[in-house]
């Protein structure tokens, strides 16, 4: 079950409660709602001397949606050796994932925006108008430089967790660092034994192999199949074991080439692809890396992991492919048993706040409305989420639960995902 958060008076983090005691901290008057996303009461007394559970935070960052787990740690006092057989030795390192959440990034929105932006702004340069020398290399980038789409990747998931360490004790952090461990993959023999021959043996590797190759079969293209690692140029003739020449195929295929290489098979193009490396893993290892740097600048511990590990580790706890499942599986902190039956995530969709644009354009990049108006209105601004009621003359009578786009003027749009008034 996802817990829900707790603050006292002072709002100092306890520890995050069950529902059932949410509800009934409620219900005798002892607390309010402080939050509704993520749901957080405020207690109405002091507790001053609270000594609340450590947490841990695991993030799994994605192009499009990052995972969030908070992670009870396991208790870290050893137990006398001889007393404890296997089983209780597990018992000791039994995790609960205690809250969940994914957040689902606007990067492709920010990218579009920009691409729209640059268009008009060529097009208005090259109409009737005086001269305009352009202006996109005339300013120098800060240190530490991301792309927009990337810097709001970043930035949304930054404020979740400053968010989250306000409302429970977050003791440390765990971050998956890089998808695939490139190193790892082009040198085995330096990442130690595990990887060679021990539990990791081929996790990393498939890993990579799936996602350069989308999943299917290089030579019939075949989906939803089971793929086999496969030598480009086979072993019987030489061919070696490096991640650069190996592929997926579909048994049929797989038999069907047999000693020949993939050239003489009639698919030079799978040679070629091979010879590439995989190029969004460095884009999205750069982000990860930023992403590495901020958290360490909150001052609290934080571990990292690879993508391998984090599937392999998943896999063995018998976990289904989430994002948040992923995230409360990254790092080697992971305790051996996850307990997370009840756990839904919360879905959390980036919107973005206000823009920068002084007036909207029509499509051929000339203003078409009047300079922007304040978006506070009445006390409220867009992007609240409000509940309006209509009265009943009106043919939309009803309440709306939605997201509020303000007006100057007082008459709001609400953005609903209900079908009708409720
Ligand atoms: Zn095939």
């Amino acid at each position: 079950m996802s817990c829900v958060f707790v603050l006292d008076t002072d709002h100092r983090p306890l520890d995050p409660v069950h529902p059932g005691a949410a509800r009934r901290l409620l219900s005798r008057g002892r607390a309010a709602v402080w939050r509704r996303y993520p749901f957080t009461l405020i207690l109405k007394r002091a507790v001053p001397d609270a000594q609340p559970q450590p947490l841990r935070l695991k993030i799994d960052p994605g192009s499009r949606t990052t995972g969030l787990a908070l992670v009870t740690e396991p208790d870290t006092a050893p137990p006398a050796e001889e007393e404890r057989g296997e089983e209780e030795e597990n018992e000791g390192r039994v995790g609960r994932v205690v809250w969940a959440g994914e957040v689902t990034h606007r990067g492709h929105a920010v990218h579009d925006g920009l691409v729209t932006r640059a268009a008009v702004r060529r097009s208005r340069r090259a109409r009737h108008t005086r001269y305009r020398p352009r202006r996109f290399d005339n300013r120098r980038r800060p240190e530490g430089w991301l792309p927009p789409s990337l810097e709001s990747r970043l930035a949304n998931t930054e404020t979740w967790v400053a968010r989250l360490c306000r409302l429970v004790n977050v003791a440390a952090i765990s971050q998956e660092l890089v998808k695939f461990d490139i190193q790892a993959l082009q040198h085995p023999e330096i990442s130690g034994v595990e990887y060679q021959q021990g539990t990791l043996a081929g996790y990393e590797l498939r890993e990579y192999l799936l996602e350069k190759w989308q999943r299917r079969c290089a030579y019939c293209h075949a989906t939803g199949v089971p793929l086999q690692i496969e030598h480009i140029v086979p072993k019987a003739r030489q061919g070696s074991d490096r991640a650069s020449n190996l592929t997926l195929a579909c048994e049929p295929c797989n038999l069907a080439k047999g000693t020949r290489t993939a050239e003489e098979f009639g698919h030079p193009e799978v040679q070629a692809q091979a010879r590439c490396p995989l190029r969004d893993a460095a884009a999205v290892n750069a982000s990860r890396w930023a992403l590495f740097r901020r958290l360490r600048e909150i001052g609290l511990p934080v571990e990292v992991g690879t993508g391998g590990p984090t599937r392999w580790t998943r896999a063995r706890r018998g976990l289904p492919k989430a994002h948040w499942l992923d995230a409360a599986c990254v790092g080697a902190s992971t305790p051996e048993r996850l307990a997370v039956a009840g756990i839904r995530p919360l879905r959390i969709t980036a919107t973005g706040r206000h823009a920068r644009q002084m007036c909207r354009m029509d499509r051929f990049g000339f203003p078409r409305t009047g300079a922007k108006a304040t978006s506070v209105v009445g006390g409220l601004r867009t992007g609240d989420l409000v509940r309006a009621v209509v009265p009943a003359p009106s043919v939309k009578a009803g309440m709306y639960v939605g997201r509020l786009a303000g007006r100057a003027s007082g008459m709001c749009n609400i953005t609903t995902t209900q079908l009708g008034a409720v």
